[in-house]
């Protein structure tokens, strides 16, 4: 599904890499800018002139789709998803994030920064495109290039940013992460038969070039959406779900004068993703994840303690097995938190995390 690609660096910790498609798209872009566009602005100019605005705008290009796509990765981050990779090829791009987001709202932010990122391009090229000549015509080129992106994002079609925010609102709305995705995903595999239909419009008034590129977009949408869709396929767990039919068992308890290294290389490096209740004499006092060991250098890891970093009790919610799903979910909002130690009779008998609840509702 993920187009690979070339690493070219590392941005905000996260691995660039760029797919050959669109290092061929880069020539044609360079190719149009250089023979089409820049001989009418700015007839007999030399013809390596062109060909280096080419070049120079269409790396320029090449940045538009990575900011867009680097708007993504620090609002992820923000909200404490790790990304995983940036992927730049010929529809965009795409930030692979680790995990779904757990909440709508971070779900909306993350996917509208991207379209908004473009929009602030747009902007500050069609305000540079005044300037004369070559440059201004290559800055009005990319700002109707950012703008474009911006609005092709938009399109309300799951998995575009705008199907995702889509998502995020009937998430919100229903509180069903797979109702939504199901919805999201049918409005993308619409959006991808408009697209055909466009695609045949524009081909039967010879825009063959067009048409045939609406059409490859349209199957890269549709089979998206229709793997979205599959994958959120299957009942969702119903709110009044008891806690104890879907906590984890068998948590490790943590002391607090445990060193970060030791935590790490005993429980966290094997469960990044998981929270381990924090346990002194028998009573809770904390919590532990690995956002809170992230906050120190790794190297640091073995002076520091678990109860240094770890999230103190009065900050945590905690939930009893026979609480409903509902009501986790709420404690999980009130508290702003993502997990919940499981507490029967005063015993800590398992956890409860937020992710386990929301993607099977
Ligand atoms: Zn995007």
């Amino acid at each position: 599904m993920i187009p690979q690609g070339w690493t070219i660096g590392r941005l905000a910790g996260v691995e660039i890499k760029i797919n050959t498609s669109l290092l061929l798209i880069a020539f044609f872009v360079a190719y149009v800018l250089a023979n089409g566009i820049f001989p009418l602005v700015v007839p007999n100019a030399p013809v390596l002139l062109y060909w280096l605005l080419g070049g120079f705008f269409s790396t320029l290009f090449i940045g538009s789709v990575l900011w867009h796509e680097m708007a993504h990765v620090v609002t992820a981050q923000r909200y404490g998803l790790p990304v995983v990779q940036v992927v730049l090829h010929l529809f965009g791009g795409v930030a692979q994030i680790a995990r779904d987001p757990e909440r709508p709202a971070h779900e909306f932010w993350i996917a509208i920064a991207g379209p908004l990122s473009s929009v602030v391009l747009a902007v500050t090229f069609g305000a540079l495109s005044t300037l004369d000549g070559l440059v201004g015509a290559g800055c009005a080129w990319l700002a109707q290039v950012n703008l474009t992106l911006a609005v092709f994002n938009l399109l309300p079609g799951f998995p575009l940013d705008g199907g995702r925010v889509l998502r995020s609102i009937l998430w919100r709305l229903s509180g069903s992460y797979r109702m939504a995705t199901r919805q999201a995903s049918r409005v993308g595999q619409v959006v991808a038969a408009i697209f055909v239909l466009f695609a045949l419009w524009m081909i039967f008034r010879g825009l063959w070039f067009n048409g045939l590129w609406f059409i490859l977009i349209a199957a890269f949408l549709y089979s998206a959406a229709s793997a979205s869709y599959r994958m959120a396929v299957g009942a969702s767990l119903p709110m009044q779900t008891t806690v104890r039919q879907i906590m984890r068992y068998n948590v490790p308890l943590i002391e607090p004068t445990m060193p970060l290294a030791l935590l790490a290389w005993r429980y966290l490096d094997h469960a990044r993703d998981q929270a381990f209740p924090v346990v002194q004499q028998g009573q809770l006092v904390g919590l532990i994840t690995s956002a809170e060991t992230d906050k120190y250098p790794r190297l640091e890891w073995g002076r520091v303690h678990v109860d240094q970093v770890m999230i103190p009790l009065a900050r945590l919610a905690t939930v009893s097995p026979d609480d409903t799903i509902a009501t986790a979910l709420r404690a999980f909002d009130r508290t702003d938190t993502n997990h919940a130690p499981v507490v029967y009779q005063g015993q800590i008998v398992g956890m409860l995390n937020r992710r386990d609840i929301v993607y099977r509702t």
